[in-house]
């Protein structure tokens, strides 16, 4: 089958959230069954450059008057047409940001259309993803497929309901079939407007992480490899060049790690108590996020001083993006803090769990569908073919958090050996997309009958 996803992120080179590790993770995943992919992305003028391969001027061509140049590559393994219209749109410094957004995107998305159109190409399916190529739905089955790109079917996948939701509305009716990242939050989002009179083609598949992007037996930003069996000694390694590289005081403390864009929907207030909560219990914390609100970075940059002179030694927020710096914050963690409001899927605790970190999470979304809380949910582990592997409370308040924060520090402090052998077990268990590829796989197949 022959693949082709629209989409404006894909990590490495263009990552802004999950989406765009999606687009990377599970185009690897389908293309090692055996299928044919290729991803349209926008050639962003922020885009790092040096880490694509055989990169090369591939074709010009000309759409509603504008000329655009297309450049073709390998990122991760994968063939990528970077698409630069001549009249400026991408070249803004940002993926996301500009007051023309809409306009931007629906450009590239009836642009990437036309690539395929000119280029003579007839992929089985065209993938698109949340608001942003949304339009390559309706584009495709009003014109498109009149114009000669025939024989194609449109799958859609929304990652996040909260932005664009009257683009998601008209992708969800054009498209042939359409999903999100998890059973949970597809059940959580099938009463909105927009969604409900489209249930019967909708469908949730949980993400999936990269086993070969993450790997702790193969992460330059680890001070030593580490696999289950050796995972205290890794961790340890971890933890104390973590320490080092922050300026925190070498203690052998529960350390609880939280990697997050600092957004409402992230649980802001729930993240600044389990700071302090944490801090009480005689635990360290390290916070790597950054605010897309300047009054949350400012409230946020407020909070990081006032630590650093009062838990200089224990605690450090990073408010920034850094990747390399959450490679060791997912090996040096002993915790991982989710406490999202709402969250579709979430990369974060499938990435803790394979640095063998104990993710905390609230039960919402995929972090429902894919953390087992210890002292609840061994049925529920079992029936999904999994162990229980972390800590989750309900109700999005302090009480809530500290249910879960509280029992999770006390373990560590209790009983390292069992702690020891949990992060063990959260570390063999599969994340990687060996599963939902084949969901999606199905789902390709059913949307060509
Ligand atoms: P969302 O897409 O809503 O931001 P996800 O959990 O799906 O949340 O994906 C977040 C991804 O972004 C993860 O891969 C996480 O490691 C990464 N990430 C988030 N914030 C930062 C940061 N400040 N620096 C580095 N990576 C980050």
């Amino acid at each position: 089958m022959h693949i082709v996803h629209v989409a404006v992120e894909m990590a490495p080179i263009a990552k802004v959230g999950g989406l765009g590790d999606v687009v990377t993770s599970l185009s690897r995943a389908v293309q090692d069954l055996g299928h044919k992919v290729d991803i349209i992305l926008p050639k962003y003028d922020c885009i790092n450059l040096s880490s694509v391969k055989d990169f090369q001027h591939h074709r010009n061509y000309f759409w509603g008057g504008t000329e655009i140049k297309v450049w073709s590559g390998k990122v991760e393994g994968l063939s990528v047409y970077f698409l630069k219209p001549q009249n400026g749109l991408f070249w803004t410094g940002c993926i996301y940001g500009c007051r023309n957004d809409g306009e931007r995107f629906g450009f590239f998305c009836h642009a990437a259309l036309e690539f395929l159109l000119q280029s003579g190409f007839h992929p089985d399916i065209l993938h698109c993803h949340d608001w942003s190529s949304a339009p390559v739905s309706w584009l495709y089955k009003d014109h498109y497929v009149h114009y000669g790109l025939t024989n194609t079917r449109v799958v859609f996948t929304i990652h996040n309901l909260e932005f664009g939701a009257p683009l998601i509305g008209k992708a969800m009716e054009y498209s042939d079939k359409a999903t999100t990242v998890s059973s949970t939050y597809a059940k959580e989002v099938a009463g909105n407007p927009v969604i409900a009179p489209h249930l019967h083609k909708f469908h949730g598949i949980r993400n999936g992480i990269d086993p070969d992007m993450w790997d702790p037996y193969n992460d330059a930003f680890l001070p030593i490899s580490y696999t289950p069996d050796n995972v205290v000694e890794g961790k340890r390694a971890a933890k104390e060049a973590l320490q080092q590289q922050l300026g925190l005081k070498k203690l052998d403390v529960p350390l609880v790690g939280i990697i997050t864009r600092l957004t409402v929907q992230k649980g802001i207030h729930l993240i600044k108590h389990a700071i302090w909560r944490t801090l009480e219990r005689g635990g360290q914390v390290v916070l790597l996020g950054s605010a897309p609100d300047p009054r949350i970075q400012n409230e946020f940059v407020g909070l990081a001083n006032q630590l650093h002179s009062s838990h200089g030694d224990r605690a450090r927020l990073v408010l920034t993006y850094d990747e390399p710096l959450s490679h060791l914050i997912y090996g040096g963690s002993d915790f991982i803090l989710v406490p999202s409001i709402f969250e579709p899927c979430g990369l974060t605790q499938l990435t803790a769990m394979r640095y063998g970190s104990v993710p905390i999470v609230r039960k919402t979304g995929g972090l429902y569908d894919t953390v087992f809380d210890v002292d609840h949910d061994k049925e529920r582990a079992e029936a999904a073919g999994y162990g229980p592997n972390g800590f989750s409370f309900d109700g999005a308040d302090i009480a809530g958090v500290d249910y879960a924060l509280n029992r999770a520090i006390s373990a560590w402090y209790d009983g390292r050996e069992w702690f020891n052998s949990l992060c063990k077990q959260v570390m063999e268990q599969d994340w990687s997309w060996n599963r939902p590829a084949l969901d999606y796989l199905e789902l390709y197949h059913a949307a060509r009958k």
